[in-house]
């Protein structure tokens, strides 16, 4: 698929920290190593539904990610996966008498003008499930050949659906950490089917689902017509694209289980076992309380407030303001607080000469290496902005190294 256009990055003096990230899978802070380039991959939306402001909090963290590595001296490599083709997808295009192509290309259209008035920063790899068939359908028979791979019949298609036994995994669990019970607790409402009948283990993911009935399906060597399932989708595109291990493998913190988890058992499946360094989770942001969410339809879209003429580095702003790892409600007064901190900053960089940014500058750094801490980051932001209103300062350079930084690390263009 095609990315979206990035945004100009100025280049700012000197060099950032070393980013240092939580860790779903052991939670601990751990610093980011990486090789000559930085892999990172993040997983994309199902384009059903327009973005909103729990996905853009996700892109936005994971942004932060990108320019603190960029900042450190690492190039980046980065691969973002869309799921266009999936049970959602398929049921609300049924719904709305639609055809199923024609939703994914809208969304994902959307969602493309929502990251680039947002500034966040395109993958190189922006991978639909769709385009990716050929090597999905290679992992899904590596995954055969493995022995881990398992068939069941249906009464409703030719062909057997495909499942992965997890006892043929290593590792099963340590990304998540979580036992059994609270697995089972969520898997249904995630997209599992543990009343399946005949699945040996009720925790089984879907491999390959063969062809049904008005579903759309694909045909290649070795397996029954039919059309992936959602977690080896980003396993195969992964290892196509940047290999492994990835520096840091990234998302919503409701893709812990099973998603991330399955993901990586996936690698186990087919003998990688080194699939990521770092597992890393952004909260989820609510409304009155619920997790925005399109099955709740409490959602906050980006393109809305975007229509309604709300500035993009004011919703940026929102997101920032909270730490990326907590839960937290969206509410109109958030706006509110952050239009008036933007019109602050526009008025602070726009003096003829100010108080020195270099510290300012520091700490913004030292915030986002430190876990990305961007509301500490943006308290220095505002206390620059203050002082400068207040007292004013003498250096002329100032504005516009603040300026570019804003731009540069927390991708706020001022
Ligand atoms: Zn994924």
């Amino acid at each position: 698929m095609i990315s979206w256009p990035p945004p100009f990055l100025p280049a700012i003096p000197g060099n950032g920290l070393a980013l240092r990230l939580h860790d779903t899978s052991s939670g601990e802070l751990r610093e980011v190593t990486p090789g000559t380039v930085a892999r990172l991959y993040v997983c994309g939306i199902t384009p059903y539904d327009a973005t909103h402001l729990g996905h853009a909090a996700t892109y936005v963290a994971f942004d932060l990610v990108g320019r603190v590595l960029r900042d450190n001296g690492h190039e980046v490599h980065y691969t973002q996966n869309v799921t266009d083709v999936d049970d959602p997808l398929l049921e609300r295009a049924k719904r709305d008498g639609i055809h199923w192509r024609d939703l994914a290309v809208a969304e994902a259209d959307l969602y493309r003008e929502d990251m680039t008035a947002l500034q966040v920063i395109p993958p190189q790899d922006y991978i639909g499930v769709v385009e990716a068939l050929p090597v999905i359908a290679d992992l899904v028979r590596r995954t055969i050949e493995s022995g881990a791979a398992y068939e069941l019949p249906n009464d409703d298609a030719e062909g057997p659906d495909l499942y992965v036994d997890l006892s043929h995994v290593s590792g099963f669990g340590s990304v998540s950490g979580w036992t059994r019970e609270q697995m089972l607790a969520v898997f249904a409402e995630r997209g599992g089917d543990p009343d399946r009948p005949g699945k040996r283990d009720v925790l089984d993911p879907l491999l390959w689902r063969a062809a049904r009935d008005g579903e759309p399906s694909w045909e290649f060597d070795g397996l029954p017509a039919g059309r992936p399932g959602w977690h080896v989708e980003c396993t195969a595109i992964a290892l196509d694209r940047l290999g492994v291990p990835i520096d840091v493998n990234g998302g919503g913190s409701d893709l812990i289980f099973p998603h991330h988890e399955m993901t990586v058992a996936q690698a186990s499946a087919i003998g990688v076992e080194d699939y990521a360094r770092l597992h890393a989770h952004a909260g989820m942001v609510g409304l009155d309380g619920h997790k925005m969410s399109k099955s709740r339809g409490n959602l906050v879209l980006v393109s809305k407030l975007r229509e309604d003429g709300v500035d993009p580095m004011a919703i940026r702003l929102v997101l920032l303001a909270h730490h990326y790892r907590s839960d937290w409600d969206y509410t109109p007064e958030l706006l509110t607080v952050a239009q008036v901190r933007l019109e602050r900053w526009r008025e602070a960089l726009s003096v003829n000469t100010a108080l020195s940014a270099d510290e300012t500058v520091a700490t913004i750094r030292a915030a986002l290496a430190d876990d990305l801490h961007a509301p500490r980051a943006i308290a220095a932001v505002d206390a620059w902005a203050e002082q400068t209103l207040a007292v004013g300062g003498d250096e002329q350079s100032a504005p516009g190294v603040l300026g570019r930084a804003l731009d540069a690390l927390l991708g706020i263009r001022v």
